[in-house]
């Protein structure tokens, strides 16, 4: 059931899912799949959070946000929990570049060609190579390991800053990560990316949304969408439900997609967990936000092939700090070929989107005319990048405009624009949410490994097992 904007809510439900992201999505439909009842709120007034597309000029242009690039393993996850059709739909990108001063490499991002290149072009002996990749094939979620990724490198590969950076770089877009974060997250998530290459939804997000949608809707998943949700009950120590226009929409388990801190510090309240909770929940550091600029090409108008993600940079060296600064020369470009993209539209157009990692803070202090004459900086130096592939670029776009932290922030409400939700730390906090207040659940990104979107949908799977097995304990369930 899909509830208008106007409709009130006046049944109770055995969850209730806030926010629909790939985690809260994934989850809502496993729990409607297994019979439990769901309502799905969602703030936007379209599903996917992040994973999410925009049109510009009576849709003849359509942009997506975060469909860049995900690890295999989303094809047996969307088989699992969502359908074929979805899975069938996830096509490998056989043409990932790297062009900046220190190397120009093309590959298709499996182990194999990332071996053979290392060996080949970066001159690296075959041991040394083989050692790095059986190191991160064990390393484990569970090692107390306090090692950080500079240190991993540094171990592996001393003083090569160029190896490093093809190391790192593409995992530093894909999540934020930095040098100093724990190398376990750079092992977890690079071991996944590697395995098989990098992939993409055929279709775009728009239609994968849609499809999502229609297999919620399926499995009995209520749906509401522009409503925000800005309290959750709490009684007696347990989640109740959450609170709708003053109005109690009751439950027996709360599932929040939304920050994690913004959930226990804004939708829940200090004042219903402990003091040494609450100061863990405070430490929790946000990750990194991002800025793109959405390219439209004119009717018509085509571009040589580059390649469909493209990794560049004008700065000498791998400078992690530099990939994050307002006067940023490194950007990733997902090119997306129509008839590669969105095969069933003809008429679709040719779209580029630029992507960078970037301080929440450099945006938000800006003055207005400040904000506005970053922002064509920023497009202009995205252009004059695009330029070294394409010289005639600027001829051929229809539409060019960018998209900021503030940006971010806006449409997805996490605090500070945070792309990829939460540090490490984030983790720990989310997975015992529900110990510290019974009935509550948390899914999204956090803590880098769960963030993404196969890390988002799989923590959705864990969390909608957890729920369910909380339920059980509960009585009178809608279960089946
Ligand atoms: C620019 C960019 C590029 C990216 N590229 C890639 C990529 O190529 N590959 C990849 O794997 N990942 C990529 N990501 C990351 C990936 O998109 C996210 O990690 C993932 O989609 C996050 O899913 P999530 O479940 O955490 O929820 P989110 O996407 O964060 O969605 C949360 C949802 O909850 C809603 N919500 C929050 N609070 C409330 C409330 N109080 N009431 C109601 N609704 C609420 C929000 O509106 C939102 O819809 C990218 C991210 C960005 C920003």
């Amino acid at each position: 059931m899909l509830y208008k904007i106007r409709d009130e809510i006046t049944q109770d439900y055995d969850v209730i899912v806030i926010g629909s992201g790939l985690a809260g999505m994934t989850a809502a439909n496993i729990m409607g799949r297994h019979g439990h009842k769901v309502l799905l709120l969602e703030s936007h007034n379209k599903l996917g959070g992040f994973a999410t597309w925009f049109f510009r000029k009576d849709r003849k242009h359509v942009f997506d946000i975060s469909l860049h690039g995900f690890p295999a393993g989303m094809i047996k996850t969307c088989k699992k929990y969502w359908s074929k059709e979805i899975a069938d739909s996830i096509v490998q990108l056989k043409d990932v570049r790297f062009v900046n001063p220190q190397f120009s490499v093309q590959t298709d991002f499996t182990k194999e060609d990332y071996t053979r290149i290392l060996i080949e072009k970066f001159q690296l002996s075959a041991e040394v190579v083989n050692g790095f990749f059986t190191h991160l094939a064990q390393m484990n979620f569970f090692d107390n390991s306090q090692m950080t990724n500079g240190e991993l490198f540094e171990k592996f590969f001393p003083g090569r800053n160029d190896v490093v950076r093809f190391l790192m770089e593409p995992i530093t877009y894909a999540n934020g990560s930095t040098l100093e974060d724990p190398a376990i997250t750079y092992g977890i998530v690079f071991s996944n990316f590697m395995s098989k290459g990098v992939y993409t939804f055929r279709g775009g997000t728009d239609q994968l949304i849609g499809k999502m949608k229609d297999e919620l809707l399926k499995n009995n998943v209520h749906i509401k969408m522009q409503t925000r949700v800005d309290k959750i009950e709490v009684k007696d120590g347990r989640a109740k439900g959450v609170v709708l226009n003053g109005k109690l929409i009751r439950a027996k388990a709360v599932l929040s997609n939304g920050n994690i801190r913004s959930t226990i510090l804004n939708m829940v309240g200090v004042e219903h967990f402990s003091e040494t909770f609450i100061k863990k929940v405070q430490e929790v550091r946000l990750n990194s936000s991002s800025a793109q600029v959405y390219m439209g090409l004119k009717e018509g108008a085509t571009i040589p092939y580059i390649g469909e993600l493209v990794f560049t940079s004008n700065y000498p060296t791998y400078n992690p700090d530099r990939l994050l600064d307002l006067k940023v020369s490194s950007r990733t470009f997902s090119v997306y070929y129509p008839h590669e993209t969105r095969p069933q539209d003809p008429a679709a157009r040719v779209a580029i989107v630029s992507s960078t990692n970037c301080h929440y803070d450099d945006w938000k202090k800006l003055s207005n005319e400040d904000y506005e004459k970053e922002k064509s900086f920023m497009i202009e130096e995205t252009l004059k990048g695009l330029e070294a592939f394409i010289p005639d670029i600027r001829d051929k776009l229809e539409v060019i405009e960018a998209a900021t932290p503030l940006t971010v922030e806006r449409y997805t409400l996490h605090p500070k624009g945070s792309s990829f939700g939460t540090k490490f730390e984030g983790l720990d906090i989310s997975m015992n949410l529900h110990k510290n207040l019974e009935g509550l659940f948390h899914a999204g990104s956090v803590g880098i490994i769960m963030s993404g979107w196969l890390g988002a949908a799989n923590y959705g799977v864990i969390q909608a097992n957890a729920i369910e097995s909380y339920l059980s304990t509960q009585e009178g369930t809608h279960a089946i």
